[in-house]
C-alpha cells in the first residue's frame, strides 16, 4: 500500500479535489453556468468540517479563556478605516501584464517560476506562457471596491474588508469598557474576508473570498515578546492537537524585509502541501501601529489607562490570524490514506480527528429487507439525532462492507450496526474507522460512549 509521501507525489491534490466534489465537501461555484474561476461552494460535508474547525478555534480561544471576548463586526466599514490602517496605500501586490496575451502575473511569483519556466531575455523577464514582452511592474490594490447607496461617485466608495482585524481595532475601546478587562485583553472574530488576488490557485488554498479566524491580543508593550512567543507555541499546538502530523508543520520567522508595514515580527505556521510549504497562519506582533493610527484618523482616545500606574498608553498587539479554508485543505490532505480494508479490498480513508469529522457516527441496519431490524435502526438513529449536537448518518444501501467504505472515505469515525442480536439483548456493534475493530455495547450506552470520545 502506498505511504502518504508516495501519495504526495502521486496526485494527492487531485485525489482530494475529486473526493471533495464526489462526496459533497466542495464544488465549483456557479457550476451550472460553467463556473466562476477559483470560486468554490461548500456542500453538506464541507460545511460541517468548516463549522467544526471554527467551533474548535472559538472554544479554545474564547470559551475556555477568561481574557478573550468575541466580536462580529460589519464587513463594509467606513472607508476611513482603510486609510488609517494603511491598506489603501500599501495593500498591494506588484503586477505585470503580457503585452501579447494580456495575462497578468504577480511579479515576485513569476521570478520564482510559479507560472512555469522562467524565461529571460537579457535583463528582462518574458511571459511564461507566450514569451511576449511584459509591462513595467504596477502596484495593484487587493481590496474589492463597491459603492454604498444608489450613486456611483467617489464619495460613496466603500471596500469589502480584506481582513477582519480592523473591525476589532475600531471596537477596542468599546470592548475594553464593556468587558472591564485589564491587559492582557483579547478580542476574537471569525468572518469573511475578501482579496482580489491576482493569482488564486491550488483549490481552496488561495481564493478571493474566504473566512478568517483572527485574534487581536492587546498587551503591555513591555511584555510583547513574551506573548508573541506564547501565541506561536499555542497556535502550533492547536494544529497538532487536531491531528496534523508534526513533520508536515513548521514555524517560519519572517526576515526583516518581508515584514508587513505594521509588523515588528511575524512567524508563519507552514504546512507541507503537495505543491510545497505554504502559510496556514500568521502570528504577527503588530505593535501599537493600528490603535495609534485609528486614534490619529478618528481623533478619539484609543489608549489604555492603567489604574495602578495611573498612566495611559497604547497596548501592543499580538495577532494570530488563520484561514478556515486553508486549514481545511491541510486537514483533508494530512488525513487521506489508501490502505487495505477488512476484506482485503482497497479502502480510502480520511483519518480525521473526530472533532473535525463531518459525520460523527453512522447507523446501519445489518439487512434492509427485515423490517423489524430496519425499524429498530431508524429508531436509534432519530433518537441520537435529537439528543446529540453532532451530525449522525443513516445508511441501509449495499453490503455492510460497502457502507463502511463510504463512511471511511468521508472520515466518519464510528459505524453502528443493528443486527439480530440487537432484537434479543438491545446491544449493537460499533466499528472503529482506524483500527476496524468492533465492540458490542448496549443501546442506552451509545450516547455517553460517543460523548466521551469527542
Ligand atoms: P499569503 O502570503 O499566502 O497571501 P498573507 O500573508 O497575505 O497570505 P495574512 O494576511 O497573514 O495572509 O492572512 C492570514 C491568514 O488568512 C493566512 O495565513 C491564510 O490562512 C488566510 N488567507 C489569506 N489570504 C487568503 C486567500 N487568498 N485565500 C485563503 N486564505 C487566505
Amino acid at each position: 500500500m502506498p505511504t502518504n509521501s508516495d501519495l504526495k507525489e502521486n496526485n494527492l491534490m487531485e485525489k482530494i479535489v475529486s473526493l471533495c466534489k464526489r462526496r459533497g465537501f466542495v464544488v465549483q461555484n456557479s457550476e451550472i453556468y460553467g463556473g466562476l474561476a477559483n470560486s468554490w461552494d461548500f456542500g453538506p460535508l464541507g460545511v460541517e468540517v468548516k463549522r467544526n474547525i471554527k467551533n474548535y478555534w472559538w472554544k479554545k480561544n474564547v470559551i475556555q479563556r477568561d481574557d478573550v471576548f468575541g466580536l462580529d463586526s460589519a464587513i463594509i466599514m467606513n472607508p476611513k478605516v482603510w486609510e488609517a490602517s494603511g491598506h489603501l496605500k500599501s495593500f498591494s501586490d506588484p503586477l505585470v501584464e503580457c503585452k501579447s496575451c494580456h495575462n497578468r502575473f504577480r511579479f515576485d511569483d513569476l521570478k520564482e517560476g510559479k507560472y512555469g519556466k522562467v524565461v529571460e531575455k537579457g535583463e528582462k523577464y518574458l511571459c511564461p506562457y507566450c514569451q511576449g514582452e511584459l509591462t513595467e511592474e504596477k502596484k495593484f490594490n487587493l481590496m474589492f471596491k463597491t459603492f454604498l447607496g444608489p450613486t456611483e461617485d467617489k464619495a460613496s466608495i466603500v471596500y469589502l474588508r480584506p481582513e477582519t482585524a480592523q473591525g476589532i481595532f475600531i471596537n477596542f475601546k468599546y470592548i475594553l469598557n464593556t468587558s472591564r478587562q485589564k491587559l492582557p485583553l483579547g478580542i476574537a472574530q471569525i468572518g469573511k474576508s475578501f482579496r482580489n488576488e491576482i493569482t488564486p490557485s491550488n483549490f481552496i488554498f488561495r481564493v478571493r473570498e474566504f473566512e478568517q479566524m483572527e485574534l487581536e491580543y492587546f498587551v503591555n508593550p513591555q511584555e510583547d515578546e513574551k506573548w508573541y512567543q506564547y501565541w506561536r507555541e499555542e497556535r502550533f499546538n492547536w494544529f497538532l492537537k487536531l491531528g496534523l502530523k508534526k513533520e508536515n508543520l513548521r514555524l517560519r520567522e519572517h526576515q526583516k524585509d518581508e515584514l508587513a508595514h505594521y509588523a515588528k515580527a511575524c512567524t508563519d505556521i507552514e504546512y507541507k502541501f503537495p505543491f510545497g510549504w505554504g502559510e496556514l497562519e500568521g502570528i504577527a506582533n503588530r505593535t501599537d501601529y493600528d490603535l495609534k493610527n485609528h486614534q490619529k484618523y478618528s481623533q478619539k482616545d484609543l489608549q489604555y489607562f492603567d489604574e495602578e500606574t495611573k498612566q495611559s498608553f497604547f497596548p501592543y498587539v499580538i495577532e494570530p490570524s488563520v484561514g478556515v479554508e486553508r486549514s481545511m485543505l491541510a486537514f483533508l490532505l494530512d488525513s487521506y490514506c489508501e490502505e487495505e480494508a477488512e476484506n482485503g479490498e482497497k479502502r480510502i480513508v480520511l483519518k480525521l480527528n473526530p472533532l473535525l469529522s463531518p459525520i460523527k457516527m453512522a447507523i446501519f441496519p445489518l439487512v434492509r429487507n427485515q423490517e423489524i431490524i430496519r425499524k429498530k435502526a431508524q429508531e436509534i438513529y432519530f433518537a441520537l439525532k435529537q439528543e446529540l449536537p453532532y451530525s449522525i448518518d443513516y445508511d441501509e444501501v449495499g453490503s455492510i462492507g460497502r457502507r463502511y467504505r463510504r463512511q471511511d472515505e468521508i472520515g466518519t469515525p464510528w459505524c453502528v450496526t443493528i443486527d439480530h442480536q440487537t432484537l434479543e439483548d438491545d446491544t449493537v456493534t460499533i466499528r472503529d474507522r482506524d483500527t476496524m475493530k468492533q465492540e458490542r455495547i448496549s443501546i442506552k450506552e451509545i450516547k455517553q460512549w460517543l460523548q466521551e470520545k469527542i
